[in-house]
C-alpha cells in the first residue's frame, strides 16, 4: 500500500506520517526531511536546495526526484510506504504516475485553516537527530529545549519563520492545491478535517486505512 499525504505546510503530514509508521510499519518517506538532511550533511544536492528552501519555496524537481528515487529504493520501501510531502505539483504527480509503482495506492487530503498553520508552525519545534515534532504549547518536551525522544537539541526549522511561512502557503495554494482535483477525480482519495488536535486527525485517518482491505492484511501479518 502506498499512502501520499497531502495538505499545507503545517497540515500535520508529519505527525501523521509518524503515526501510520508506528500503526502499520510503512515507512515515512518525507522529502523536506531528505532535503533537510542533504542540506545538513552539505551534499551537492543538499547545496543547491538550502537557498531554495530558506525562502520558502520549492526546490527543483531533479533535485527532489534524485532523492527520492534513492530513498523508494531501499528495502524496506518494497512493502509500501507513507509519502509525505510529495507530490508538490504537477510535473512531480506526472512522474509518480509515469513510475507505475506496484500496489494500492491511497490519498489522503487534510485540511487546514490558514490560522492554524500560522499558529502550528509559529510554534513548532523538531529534533534535528530523529526528526521528532513538538508544538510548544499543546505538545512540549518534557525538559524544555530537549528531544524526550533522543535528548538531542530542539531546533526552530528556518523555514518556519512568519515570513518565511507566508511564502510557504503561497507556494502551495500555486503549485500543490491544484493536485487535490487531480487525486480527487480517482478512486481511493479522502478528504480529513487537520484542525483538531493531531490525535482526532490520526484516529479519522486510521478509521478510513482501516477499511482498506489491503492495509488490514498487511497490518494481520
Ligand atoms: P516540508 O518539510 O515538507 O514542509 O518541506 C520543507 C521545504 O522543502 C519546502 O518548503 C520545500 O522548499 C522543500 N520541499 C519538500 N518537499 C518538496 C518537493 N516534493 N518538491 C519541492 N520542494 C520540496
Amino acid at each position: 500500500m502506498r499512502i501520499i499525504l497531502l495538505g499545507a505546510p503545517g497540515s500535520g503530514k508529519g505527525t501523521v506520517a509518524e503515526a501510520l509508521r508506528s500503526a502499520y510499519g510503512l515507512p515515512k518517506v518525507s522529502t523536506g526531511d531528505l532535503l533537510r538532511e542533504a542540506v545538513r550533511d552539505k551534499t551537492p544536492l543538499g547545496l543547491v536546495a538550502a537557498s531554495q528552501m530558506g525562502k520558502g519555496g520549492l526546490v527543483d524537481d531533479d533535485t527532489v526526484l534524485a532523492l527520492l528515487r534513492e530513498r523508494l529504493a531501499r528495502d524496506d520501501c518494497r512493502g509500501g510506504y507513507v509519502l509525505d510531502g510529495f507530490p508538490r505539483n504537477v510535473a512531480q504527480a506526472d512522474s509518480l504516475d509515469a513510475a507505475g509503482l506496484p500496489g494500492p495506492e491511497i490519498v489522503i487530503d487534510l485540511r487546514v485553516s490558514d490560522e492554524v498553520v500560522l499558529e502550528r508552525l509559529s510554534h513548532r519545534r523538531i529534533c534535528p537527530n530523529c526528526e521528532a515534532i513538538y508544538h510548544l504549547v499543546t505538545k512540549p518536551p518534557k525538559t524544555p529545549g530537549v528531544c524526550d525522544v533522543c535528548g538531542g537539541a530542539l531546533v526552530q526549522r528556518n523555514d518556519d519563520k512568519p515570513d518565511v511561512i507566508r511564502e510557504r502557503l503561497r507556494t502551495h495554494y500555486a503549485k500543490t492545491e491544484p493536485l487535490v482535483a487531480r487525486y480527487a477525480a480517482r478512486g481511493r482519495f479522502h478528504r480529513v478535517d487537520g484542525n483538531g488536535p493531531a490525535a482526532a486527525v490520526i484516529r479519522e485517518v486510521r478509521r478510513i486505512l482501516d477499511a482498506e482491505p489491503a492495509l488490514a492484511a498487511e497490518a494481520g501479518k
